[in-house]
């Protein structure tokens, strides 16, 4: 909530304007401040006033702007002082807790971007290894075994172990384990290097 939204909780237009010199009328209808006229055809409301005869419009901080030809920070602060509402008027916007908002936003997204980028690399690794496994596989007792099956036997085990608690741990704990994934890149771009997709 803005001070000028305070400001227009507090202080209704029918008393303002009454305070700041306008006749208001039954009905709450007042002569126009903002052209001449002999029949009041100002309306007032509680948070607004229309002009049928002039179209002039507006809530409170704007009226008593345009009766006391103030800029409307000026209206809030007159307006404030004359019916000691005690807002903090002066009071400049926070900055520093902005900025803390923005920065803590970006470090969220820049945490998430490099956790799906771990999941990823995880998650291809174990891809390549399944891929390895099936594949490669021996056909025949006698066949020599592939490299790459027996690596992949050897390996598929952990990759599925990382996998598997990278998933179930919450985002702290999976940025703890970096170092692991860091590892586990350079693995799959060697395994590909050498030996390819398949
Ligand atoms: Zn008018």
């Amino acid at each position: 909530m803005t001070i000028f939204d305070e400001l227009k909780e507090l202080v209704d237009v029918p008393t303002a304007a009454r305070s700041y010199g306008v006749e208001v009328q039954r009905g709450n209808m007042a002569l126009c401040p903002f052209h001449r006229e002999r029949n009041p055809s100002c309306k007032l409301y509680t948070d607004h006033y229309y002009c049928f005869g002039c179209q002039a419009h507006g809530d409170v901080i704007k009226l008593v702007q345009e009766l006391l030809s103030l800029s409307a920070i000026e209206a809030v602060k007159q307006i404030n002082s004359d019916f000691a509402l005690g807002l903090d008027v002066d009071k400049p916007p926070d900055m520093e807790k902005v900025n803390r908002l923005r920065r803590e936003i970006a470090e969220r997204k820049a945490k998430k971007a490099r956790i799906e980028q771990m999941y990823d690399t995880l998650y291809k690794y174990f891809a390549l290894l399944d891929r390895y496994k099936i594949h490669y596989a021996p056909k025949a007792p006698t066949d020599d075994i592939d490299r790459r099956y027996l690596y992949a036997v050897h390996h598929i085990e952990y990759a599925w172990y990382l996998l598997e608690t990278f998933n179930r741990t919450d985002a702290d704990g999976q940025e703890e384990i970096k170092l692991e994934v860091d590892q586990i890149e350079r693995e799959y771009k060697r395994c590909v290097e050498e030996w390819g997709e398949w």
